[in-house]
């Protein structure tokens, strides 16, 4: 079984997927644990935050593609 976990701010309800042999992901999990300093960061199962949680990598990466998605559809 291959159960995926992920970072998770219980106060601002945003997630991190832990990827464990990706170094980019370990960065972005320290980007993570960053911006929630000081806030309750959970380590549990993806699909305990997936759907109530806003996924952080996500959020990031819609932050700086947000012009290029003005022109489609
Ligand atoms: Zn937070």
């Amino acid at each position: 079984m291959n159960e995926i976990r992920a970072r998770a701010c219980t106060r601002c309800r945003e997630y991190v997927t832990i990827l464990p042999d990706s170094p980019v992901n370990q960065n972005l999990i320290k980007t993570f644990e960053g911006k929630h300093r000081g806030h309750t960061i959970i380590t549990v199962d993806l699909d305990e935050v997936k759907g109530g949680y806003e996924n952080f990598e996500k959020a990031t990466s819609e932050e700086s593609a947000e012009e290029a998605s003005e022109s489609s559809d």
